[in-house]
Parts: C-alpha cells; sequence; structure tokens
C-alpha cells in the first residue's frame, strides 16, 4: 500500500512542489489549503503523515496540529516562516515530531520524510513491556506509564526513551542520539541543544523515574535500569 501524505499549506506553489516530489517517491500526496479543511481531511483520509505549515487561513498550524494530537498520533512535520516561530512552537510542546524552517530545500524535507517513515513503520521487534522501578513502557503499543498513570510523550520522546532504554545503561553522545533519532544528514542543522530540549520535556514527563535519565557530563546521556 502507498503511504499516504497529507500537506497542508496555503501557498500553492509549496504545496505543488511538495505533491510533485511527494508522488515522485511513490507516496499518495492530499492537500487543504487552510487549517480546517486540513483538520477534516486528517480526520478523513487517516494519512501516514501530514505536513503542516504555521501559518494558516481560518485555523492557524498549531490549532490544527492540537486537534489531530486529540485523537492521533501521526507523524506531524511543522513549516514555519522563522527560526523564532520555530522556538515558540518547540516551547508549547505541541507534539510534531518534527519541524523545518522556511525556506526549506526540499532534498532535505524529503530526507526527513523519509526518515519519519521508517521510524514509524512497525517491524522492529523490541520487548514488548519493558518496566523500572515505577516506570512503565510498552514498546509495541507506544504507551507510557508512571506509577500506573499513562504519560502522554510525543514520538520524539518515545523516540528517545526507547533509544536510551535500548542501550542497556550505556551512554550516548549526543551525537549518536541526533543520528538515532534524525537519521544522519548534516544537512539537517539540528543542534545539540534540541536534544536537550526534547530529554529535558521527557524528564519532566516522567516526573519520579526522571532520575532514569541520566546526563553524563561532557557527553551526552544514559538510562538507569536499576
Ligand atoms: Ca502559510
Amino acid at each position: 500500500m502507498p503511504t499516504k501524505i497529507l500537506v497542508i499549506e496555503d501557498e500553492k506553489d509549496i504545496v505543488r512542489l511538495l505533491k510533485y516530489n511527494l508522488e515522485k517517491e511513490g507516496h499518495v500526496a492530499l492537500s487543504a489549503h487552510d487549517g480546517v479543511a486540513g483538520l477534516d481531511l486528517a480526520n478523513k483520509e487517516k494519512p501516514d503523515l501530514i505536513i503542516l505549515d504555521l501559518m494558516l487561513p481560518k485555523l492557524d498550524g498549531m490549532e490544527v496540529c492540537r486537534e489531530i494530537r486529540k485523537g492521533s498520533r501521526v507523524p506531524i512535520i511543522m513549516l514555519t516562516a522563522k527560526r523564532e516561530e520555530l522556538d515558540r512552537i518547540l516551547g508549547l510542546e505541541l507534539g510534531a515530531d518534527d519541524y523545518v524552517t522556511k525556506p526549506f530545500s526540499v532534498r532535505e524535507l524529503m530526507a526527513r520524510v523519509k526518515t519519519i517513515l521508517r521510524r514509524s513503520k512497525p517491524g522492529i521487534k523490541e520487548d514488548q513491556l519493558f518496566t523500572a522501578g515505577q516506570l512503565q513502557v510498552d514498546f509495541s503499543r507506544y504507551t507510557v506509564a508512571v506509577k500506573g498513570k499513562p504519560v502522554a510523550l510525543s514520538s520524539k520522546e518515545f523516540e528517545f526513551l526507547k533509544i536510551l532504554v535500548s542501550a542497556d545503561g550505556k551512554a550516548l553522545t549526543r551525537d549518536q542520539l541526533l543520528e538515532q533519532v534524525w537519521g544522519h544528514d548534516p544537512a539537517f542543522e539540528i543542534d545539540t541543544r534540541t536534544i536537550d530540549q526534547h530529554i529535558a520535556r521527557l524528564r519532566d514527563k516522567l516526573g519520579p523515574e526522571s532520575k532514569r535519565v541520566i546526563t553524563v557530563k561532557n557527553v551526552g546521556y544514559r538510562f538507569d535500569p536499576e
């Protein structure tokens, strides 16, 4: 089955460019030109991935993202026009999976689409259930609970947790985390600060179990299962 990708963007040239490139990769590309229509299509068509512009008529990208997240974990890549907007979105923690600042290179965006789709595909066999203290992670269902209470992680945060847990207590450098979560491409220019932000939010959400995510000075992070 081809992958269905929804592009929500009011700039028609960008929509055309993205559709052309997505279809060239063998995906089915759908598009909407405002937030309301986009949300509607997302609910109806259940796409495998959504590329979502921040500035949209009728309903802006943040609201659209928030609404989608109420009922779906579909991967979302946000498009923003400015670096400041990006910082604001990261701060708001809307649950988007990735962010691209305009003007973006199509090659870069396509590479990110590929990485995210590869990651969201089932098939990597994990230990289904992982428990450490009060923390419970179900890798097959993508659910996390602390003290029996569900914790809502973004898919990036979940990915970080999974990678750290899978490392069996070994420390991972920020570069290793970067590569495993975003895929290796120096063109992405994601700085290590972004990793620290994701880890900070992950810790925040893990509450009393955040102590297991340990900062290894001058290296990166490790997970303490003991
Ligand atoms: Ca726009």
